[in-house]
């Protein structure tokens, strides 16, 4: 049907079925939460359910067969055979479902999502435009007043912005940390009132066309203690060494040691414990990953993120993220909010 299912038929060994919703959506365009494709050699099944018949019908390429109740109890009466399936979507429940009936079950792992790891170029629009979105939030949120709000409230404001400037949502919850809950990489934002002097963290993300942006800053409400504005320079010369290391043919694992070892040199190795950066694209978090146990390498057309960070215990957290597209030579950054550390009021 799509050069997409034919490149993916490229890489089977039996038929597989389709049940991540991304991949789904990836290969069919299907957005749907009860759906699952069968690629075989020749055709392409599409199971899903009265909700999405309408749409459904709409695809090119494919055979609708709609289901009536539990996908997988329907998929085990309707199959037989030896059949792929996506070993980390489906859950064991379902698993169990499927193996009632007589088909043999082939475990299989990342054939589609090795795929959406390289953006043709109508994903490249999409995440381009998502960007975008991203930087004019950044720019609209920095002049405001920070100082005396909540963390919760500017999260919230960052959604209004979004919805203003034209994103279809949030990629996810706005993160924004301030003070000593910065040194926490994941947290949520709370009821703490920003206080002169903090750093605030800020992760946000949009989408557009299914399409998901990330981008980190951190700003600073007033001159910082010492530690702070060193770990602030510590951490920015790391995210832009990481960058020049972002290349077709690179290690995911090679490209985080950059920023690894920049940090641990100034002492800090301790305070950044996540993985430098993963693709993005119709889910926020994909392959491929730069990361120490990383196995991947980048090609032209993947999008990353780098996004080293510097949390101490107590005093604050700092992260610098910028969405980047991966070609031969330098990488196109498509997150161009300023990364000089921005002092908010
Ligand atoms: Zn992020
Ligand atoms: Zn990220």
């Amino acid at each position: 049907m799509n050069e997409r299912v034919e490149r993916l038929r490229g890489s089977l060994l039996e038929p597989l079925l389709v049940s991540a919703s991304a991949n789904v959506r990836y290969l069919s365009g299907l957005v749907s939460s009860n759906a699952a494709l069968l690629v075989e050699p020749e055709r392409v099944r599409l199971f899903t359910d009265f909700r999405y018949a309408e749409t459904a019908r709409g695809i090119e390429g494919v055979e609708v067969e709609l289901i009536k109740r539990n996908l997988y109890a329907n998929l085990a009466e309707l199959l037989t055979g030896r059949i792929g399936f996506e070993a980390s979507a489906l859950s064991y429940a379902s698993w169990e479902t499927l193996a009632r009936g007589s088909l043999e079950l082939v475990p299989r792992h990342g054939l589609v999502e090795s795929l959406r790891a390289v953006k043709d170029d109508r994903e490249l629009r999409a995440i381009r435009t998502a960007a975008a979105i991203t930087n004019r939030m950044y720019e609209q949120l920095a002049a405001e007043q920070f100082v005396g709000r909540t963390e919760r409230e500017l999260a919230w404001r960052i959604e209004v912005l979004f919805q203003e400037l034209g994103a279809e949502e949030e990629a996810f919850s706005a993160t924004v940390a301030a003070g000593e809950n910065g040194a926490r990489p994941h947290t949520e934002p709370g009821d703490r009132v920003i206080q002169p002097g903090q750093t605030v963290v800020v992760d946000a993300g949009c989408v557009i066309d299914g399409y998901c942006s990330d981008c980190t800053r951190t700003f600073a409400t007033g001159p910082l203690p010492a530690r702070l504005a060193e770990a602030y320079e510590v951490c920015l010369s790391a995210q832009d060494e990481a960058l020049a290391a972002v290349r077709a043919d690179a290690r995911g694992e090679d490209v985080d040691a950059v920023a690894r070892s920049r940090i641990a040199a100034a002492g800090l190795g301790d305070a950044f414990g996540h993985g430098l950066g993963h693709g993005v694209g119709l889910l926020v978090h994909e392959d491929p990953r730069l990361a120490p146990e990383s196995e991947s390498v980048l090609a032209a057309g993947n999008v990353v993120t780098v996004e080293p960070g510097i949390y101490l215990s107590g005093l604050g957290g700092i992260r610098i993220e910028d969405l980047v597209v991966v070609t031969d030579s330098a990488p196109e950054v498509l997150t161009t909010f300023p990364k000089e550390l921005t002092t908010v009021h």
